[in-house]
């Protein structure tokens, strides 16, 4: 029988701490390969590289069979990986993180991290995304073990293919952590999300800050996280609204310009 095998992959860089230690805790499972962007790629969504071509270069990283180093996005790294492919054979699983920083809530659609896992449903392969709220080394090692615990219980009890389970980690020492919360999204809005400031040849300019503002409704990955629980939320790419088909078929007779 062959080995399971994982793809580990992040948006921080290959030198990130939470990619090592996913790489160290799934080594224990199967085979590890790891193929991350050379530098810190956070927020860039599922953009993908058309205007220059890709470096790829091997690394080392403690765990991994083989390791690469792209100067892409978190979704070129995966195609990378499973198209050329670097992998020696398809993985069983993707894992991307862990994230430094929480990705909760309409947050998602801006993660890199949560993107190298969507890419990873698109060729077929089931994937989760781990991001910690507040890095440190116990949070890394803790979040590391949540991830092999559900891949695992995922390799016993398998869900549908298209499925990505999206885990966020609170930020507080791993002894105040209050359960396990299985959740739908939640929204992230923010307070004051552009700061103005003057360069010193007297021009504006806006950089990007803001706190998330409090939200109040329950159920939700952001709620989870306020209450100090493990968050972990099912997604699928398939972003149609299915209840309004019928609704908008109504219009569809006074939009026929016959
Ligand atoms: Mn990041």
């Amino acid at each position: 029988m062959t080995k399971t095998s994982f793809l580990i992959t992040n948006d921080d860089g290959i030198h990130s701490n939470g990619l090592v230690a996913l790489a160290g805790e799934f080594s224990r499972l199967g085979e590890v390969y790891v193929v991350a962007p050379d530098r810190e790629q956070s927020a860039c969504g599922h953009a993908i590289t058309l205007n220059h071509p890709l470096r790829v270069e091997e690394h080392k990283v403690d765990g991994a069979q083989k390791a690469w180093a792209v100067d892409g996005t978190p979704a070129d790294g995966v195609k990378l990986a499973v198209e050329v492919p670097l992998m020696p054979s398809p993985p069983d699983f993707v894992i991307s993180g862990i994230n430094r920083g929480p990705n909760l809530g309409t947050d998602v659609l801006y993660s890199g991290t949560v993107s190298a896992a969507f890419e990873a449903l698109l060729s077929g392969f089931p994937a989760v995304a781990v991001s910690l709220c507040e890095p440190s080394d116990a949070g890394y090692a803790y979040s590391a073990k949540v991830a092999s615990r559900l891949v695992r219980a995922w390799m016993e009890n398998p869900l549908p293919p298209d499925t990505l389970l999206n885990v966020n980690i609170p930020g507080v020492e791993v002894d105040q952590i209050t359960g396990i919360a299985l959740t739908w999204l939640g929204r992230r809005k923010y307070d004051r999300v552009f700061e103005r400031r003057v360069d010193p040849r007297g021009r504006v300019y806006y950089w990007m800050a803001g706190e998330p503002l409090e939200e109040t409704e329950t159920g939700t990955d952001v709620a989870a996280i306020r209450m100090n629980m493990v968050s972990i939320t099912p997604l699928h790419f398939d972003l149609t609204r299915r209840d309004l088909l019928e609704k908008i078929e109504q219009w569809l007779r006074c939009l026929d310009p016959s």
